[in-house]
């Protein structure tokens, strides 16, 4: 079975991303692993402080891995924007493959040395764990947001970004580029997209040569996100997207459904819908959709 590393060098070599998708249930578990294997790729699961608490750290280690598996699928789990060290250790040891470790609320010469300490204290635990580092502010919150956080117009510099990989020994870095955590109203109806600095990943790419995620993905213009592909991003995070399909699955079928109580009746379509939305992605992040798109 191929490594995180391993696929995240392959997706460097073909100019292609990985998707990672957040999940807070087994619709969404069902929904990304589907997806994954209808198209044969692979795929990074997704479990922030918060998602987490809800599925349980060894839960959602237990549930991956056993789809792994059965289905000789190569789906990874990561610890999406973990704040602390005693959460990303708890994760390390439940047999994470990758650790986002964000203290990018931090002055930059706290995050250094707080990124750092990560670094070696997880390495520790497992050295082929993948840690994840980031500077700059993408906001927080994969929600429906009223208006644009001011701190999202604030990038990521070149400099700053290959000084702070060089210190922390970080193997994937998030930098800001324009992206943001969330979706605005005017996004969730399609009629605004988010753009990204295109050039500016380059830049930061040749700065760092360190593997890159674009935090925030969902509501982005697809050719911006085709060409930050292209520009050097390696993974692609989607989570909004998901829980508005999720949430739009699960009204559908209950309306649809008004004296059905049983879930496993009920719950496949969500399943469905969050699945089609994981598909679409992950045809674009593999390059197929662009050739449809023209
Ligand atoms: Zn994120």
């Amino acid at each position: 079975m191929k490594t995180l590393r391993n696929v995240l060098s392959e997706s460097e070599k073909s100019r292609t991303a990985v998707g990672h998708f957040n999940i807070s249930d087994l619709v969404a578990l069902k929904a990304v692993a589907e997806a994954a294997r209808g198209l044969k790729v692979p795929v990074i699961v997704g479990v922030s402080e918060g998602e987490r608490e809800f599925v349980g750290v060894r839960q959602a280690a237990a549930l991956v891995r056993s789809i792994r598996e059965e289905f000789d699928l190569p789906i990874f789990l990561n610890a999406d924007h973990t704040h602390s060290l005693a959460k990303a250790v708890e994760a390390a040891k439940a047999g994470f493959d990758s650790v986002v470790f964000d203290r990018s609320t931090l002055p930059f010469a706290e995050n250094v040395s707080e990124t750092k300490k990560a670094v070696e204290a997880l390495k520790a635990i497992n050295p082929s764990i993948i840690v994840e580092g980031e500077i700059g502010d993408i906001g927080s919150g994969s929600e429906i947001h009223d208006s644009t956080p001011e701190s999202s117009r604030i990038l990521t510099k070149p400099d700053e970004a290959k000084q702070f990989v060089a210190s922390t020994g970080i193997d994937v870095l998030a930098p800001a580029v324009g992206n943001m955590h969330g979706l605005l109203r005017s996004m969730v109806r399609g009629e605004v997209h988010k753009r990204l600095d295109i050039a500016r990943i380059s830049e930061i790419k040749a700065a760092t040569g360190v593997f890159m995620t674009l935090h925030g993905g969902s509501g982005t213009d697809d050719n911006d996100l085709r060409n930050a592909i292209q520009a050097g991003m390696n993974v692609v995070h989607i989570n909004t997207e998901l829980r508005l399909a999720w949430r739009r699955g699960l009204e559908k079928a209950l309306s649809d459904q008004p004296n059905e109580v049983a879930a496993y009746k009920i719950l496949p379509v969500a399943v469905e819908a969050v699945k089609s939305v994981v598909t679409g992605r992950l045809q674009l992040f593999r390059g197929s959709a662009a050739r449809v798109a023209g």
